[in-house]
This record gives structure tokens, sequence and C-alpha cells, in this order.
């Protein structure tokens, strides 16, 4: 919304001379989803999942794809299931999932992974200022293993302190659980962790781990809620004002 373009490593003390004193949050950490977050990969689990669909002999509507944005493959496939009318079990299921997975990671390699606009800059940005990272996704690792190594390469290094993929968190977003996991494994409060999102559940993850909330839609509407700020976009955004958003949340002010 206000970019004030680059080179503002950390927050002014003065934005949050304005709030109680004891509500200041360093920001100590900013912990990353991966589909429709950094990268343009979500589109890829879409059309896998369409074409599924074509396989069990139906097709997708548009607001049952929005509805499995960022979600588990096993909610995924529940969504996707009501939504044909058919009915599969466990062994099915585990198969379809299987399915996808495998035509996801065909399509990421042919069509090729691409950031989402700013997040190669943002993450840069909070690495340069010194601030730990996580990379926290519901893709399981051997989906993950190709995204990372490109973002790797593009940066010049793992930028990332501590990643949780999807198969390495007891439960999945939007349970806490690979929120709280990756601020253990890194240390810190949750009260100051800024986690960035482009899904509802990823949103509700964040949240329910007790950190702040950058929510920026991708594929799918946010409503407002409390600790969850909504912009456009990452494009711009410094690692000084991802600091400022903790403290004006912390505060109570909103945005
Ligand atoms: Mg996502």
């Amino acid at each position: 919304m206000n970019s004030k373009g680059p080179g503002s490593p950390h927050p002014s003390p003065a934005h949050g001379g304005l709030l109680p004193q004891g509500h200041l949050q360093p920001l100590q950490a900013v912990l990353f989803d991966m589909d429709g977050t950094l990268v343009e990969t979500e589109q890829y689990w879409g059309e896998a999942m369409c074409d599924l669909a074509r396989e069990l002999g139906g097709s997708m509507s548009p607001a049952a794809r929005e509805r499995t944005v960022g979600t588990s493959m096993r909610v995924a496939m529940g969504v996707l299931y009501a939504d044909l009318g058919v009915r599969r079990d466990e062994v099915d299921l585990q198969g379809d999932v299987r399915w996808v997975e495998d035509r996801t990671a065909e399509l990421m390699a042919a069509g090729g992974i691409d950031w989402r606009p700013g997040a190669r800059a943002l993450l840069a940005a909070v690495r340069d200022a010194g601030v730990a990272t996580a990379l926290v996704t519901t893709t399981p690792r051997r989906l993950a293993a190709p995204v990372l190594q490109r973002i790797t390469g593009d940066l010049g290094g793992n930028p990332f302190d501590v990643t949780v993929c999807g198969d390495e968190a007891p439960a999945r977003k939007p349970d806490p659980a690979p929120y709280l996991q990756a601020m253990a494994a890194l240390g810190v409060e949750a009260g100051g962790c800024l986690v960035i999102e482009d899904s509802q559940v990823g949103i509700a993850a964040g949240l329910a781990a007790g950190a702040t909330v950058l929510g920026v839609p991708s594929l799918q509407r946010m409503q407002p809620l409390p600790g969850l700020v909504v912009r456009h976009g990452l494009v711009g955004l410094t690692a000084g004002q991802l600091g400022d958003l903790l403290r004006v949340e912390a505060g109570g002010a909103g945005q």
C-alpha cells in the first residue's frame, strides 16, 4: 500500500513510540508460506486437480478450486469428490493424492517456477536485516525440494534457517502445528513472528500459532481478522515495514 522503497532495514522507533511500551514487539522471525506466497506454483496444484477431475469423468468448479487453495491434499480431495459427486474409498484417495502430486511435479518441471512479484527482493531484504526466516509449507518435501533448489540458486544460498514441509509436521494448516514447530526450531516467541500467507487456511494456522499474519491474496479472498494485515502484494515491502506491521498489530491499532 504505502511503499517507502528499499533502504530502511529496520523499523523506526518513532512509529512504535505512539504505542504502549509493553506492547512493543521486535521482529524476531518471518515465516513464509511457499505456494502462492513466494512462488507461482499454486496454479499447478489447481491444474493437476482439474486433470484428476477429468480422469474421474467430471470437471472441477471454480468455487471448489478456490476452496482447495492452501489446504492439505486430504481436504482438497474431499472438496473435489463432493464437487463431482463421486465416492472414493481410502485406497482410492491415497492413489488420487499421489496422482495429483506427481502431476503437479510434472507441470512444475515443464512450466518452471516463478517468484511471486516482490517475493525474491523481500526474502533477500529480511535476510540482509538479520531477521530469522522459515519456510512453512503444506507441500511434501519431495515436491518442495525443486522449489527450494530454485530459491537457493536465485539467492546464492539457502535463505531459510528452518524449513517445515507438510510431511514433517504432526498436523497440516489450519492447525498451528507447522508454525509452532518452525518457531520452536528457530527458538523464537510467537509474539515476535510475522507469518506471510496467501490462503485462508494458512492465515488461520499463523493466527492460531500466535503470530501476526500478513495476508497477500493470490487465488483466494480474505476476510478481516484480528492479527491479520492484508496487502495486495509484496512489491516494495522492506524488512523495516514488516517490523512495523508487528508493532501496529501488537499495539491494537489495526491497519
Ligand atoms: Mg499458499
